[in-house]
């Protein structure tokens, strides 16, 4: 009995499940391509192909493969694409857009998350800009993007991202309090913005506002 074969047995069920839940080809390739077994922590590898999310350490999480998956399809990546990311995470979601040929730049607030992201992309061949930082405010340095995903729940569509995408650009950005309803904004023209958001709901660690939530969760004397 070999591990690698039963990793293989799951991640085939995974794919096939994905694609009964209407993820499109060109999605179930990248996913196939990448191994989610290591993005996730060594005592979890037994469950890198279960359909949820996993602990990674410092309070955050690996996103569920079916979210990545459906943010990944409404995100519409192609080849050569300008990218970024919001909250790097493991690095999971990263390599899913390295491996549908982006040109990517990630934005994670935890430095030793960021740090493990590019140990483990780095190893399979991949190499994004990863920026340790707070992406509340994007990227500006490399702005205009093609593509903007933010991986973590925003508390409103967050505008001052979506300025940074070019026109055609696409924005995929969960918005909601408790859980959260998938957006995707399309910048039509330099002042329009189409908007989709989907009936299902998901459920996000915070998009974390450096100065406003840190303070926020610190309990002050008088409160
Ligand atoms: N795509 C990742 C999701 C990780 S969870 C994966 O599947 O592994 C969301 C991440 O967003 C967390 O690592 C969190 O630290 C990060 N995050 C939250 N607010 C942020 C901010 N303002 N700037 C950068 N990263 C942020």
């Amino acid at each position: 009995m070999s591990h690698r074969f039963i990793l293989e047995e799951s991640k085939q069920e995974l794919l096939a499940s994905l694609e009964r839940r209407g993820i499109e080809q060109r999605v179930l390739n990248a996913i196939a391509q990448v191994p989610r077994e290591r993005f996730v922590p060594p005592a979890l590898l037994h469950r890198a192909y279960e359909d949820t999310s996993l602990p990674i350490g410092h309070g955050q999480t690996i996103s569920q493969p079916y979210t990545v998956a459906y943010m990944t399809q409404l995100l519409n990546v192609e080849p050569g694409h300008r990218v970024l990311e919001v909250g790097t995470g493991s690095g999971y979601q990263t390599a899913i857009l390295c491996a549908l040929g982006a040109t990517v730049w990630s934005i994670e607030r935890i430095g030793e998350l960021s740090q493990q992201a590019r140990r483990v992309l780095n190893s399979i061949g991949y190499s994004p800009t990863l920026i340790v930082g707070d992406g509340w405010e994007g990227y500006p340095q490399a702005a205009p993007f093609d593509r903007i995903i933010v991986t973590a729940a925003a508390p409103e569509i967050p505008m001052q991202l979506a300025r940074q995408l070019a026109v055609g650009g696409i924005l995929v950005v969960p918005v909601g309090q408790n859980d959260q309803h998938m957006y995707q904004l399309r910048r039509v023209s330099e002042n329009e913005f189409d908007v989709f958001s989907s009936a299902q709901r998901f459920r996000f660690v915070p998009f974390i506002r450096a100065g406003h939530d840190e303070a926020a969760s610190t309990p002050r004397a008088g409160n």
